[in-house]
């Protein structure tokens, strides 16, 4: 599914060249549960930007169900982008005058499917992560474990084939983030790829394999499970 070859990313700021990412191989097989863990700084961030299309790499290959997505253009990646990943943020990233319904729908969009079709798939997603009864919610009228549910719907909403979540549990308490833990083991379970980035021990236990970084590098890669 994912192979990553000697993949580097630095940026210039001004006459100084930060290197990030000195030399990630990596590769991630369909339907593995992987945590990526790190100190502040060691590039997990930036590697899932890249993962997920987000960003193109400095040098290096990244093979993506068999596409070479490290050159492509910007509006090539937003198709693959569109297609194939399902991103989660921290900071759920919903639109906040938007109800629940609207914010998962509009992935769908970009996808040209009809508004019905759109509702439709999206209350079925809602359902799915538990949220059947406030899909016209907005989210400032939702809780942050309700927040990051319509978050999660919207990643599934194009059935995309890899889910990737930044910290997705960085802002929220431990039994909120157990439930929400609880939704990625599900939707692993349903045959999804999920890596996901992590602080936490605990959170990284949930998942089959941990990759930790170090200064742009792979430090350590085990599968626990
Ligand atoms: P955290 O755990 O704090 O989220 P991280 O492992 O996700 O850290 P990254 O966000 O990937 O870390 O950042 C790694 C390094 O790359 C940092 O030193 C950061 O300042 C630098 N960096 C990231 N993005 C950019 C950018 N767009 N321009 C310049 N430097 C950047
Ligand atoms: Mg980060």
């Amino acid at each position: 599914l994912i192979k990553i070859s000697d993949l580097k990313r630095d940026f210039v700021l001004g006459s100084e060249t930060i290197y990030v990412l000195k030399g990630i191989d990596l590769e991630i097989n369909k339907g593995e549960y992987v945590a990526l863990m790190g100190p502040s700084g060691s590039g997990k961030s930036t590697l899932m930007n890249l993962l997920g299309c987000l960003d193109t790499p400095t040098s290096g290959t990244y093979i993506l169900n068999g596409k070479d997505v490290s050159k492509m253009h910007d509006d090539e990646l937003a198709e693959i982008r569109n297609k194939e990943i399902g991103f989660v943020f921290q900071t759920f990233n919903l639109m906040p005058r938007t109800t629940a319904l609207d914010n998962v729908a509009l992935p769908m969009v970009y996808a040209g499917h009809s508004k019905s079709e759109r509702h439709e798939r999206a209350s079925e997603v809602l359902t799915q992560v538990g949220l059947a009864d406030r899909m016209d919610h907005k989210p400032n009228e939702l809780s942050g474990g309700q927040r990051q549910r319509v978050a999660v719907a919207r990643a599934l909403v194009n059935k995309p084939s890899i889910i990737l979540a930044d910290e997705p549990t960085g802002n929220l308490d431990s039994k909120t983030s157990e439930e929400i833990m609880g939704l990625f083991n599900e939707i692993h379970k349903n045959g999804n790829t999920v890596i996901l980035v992590t602080h936490e021990e605990d959170i990284a236990a949930y998942a089959h394999r941990i990759i930790r970084l170090r200064d742009g590098i792979v430090e350590k890669d085990e599968r626990v499970k």
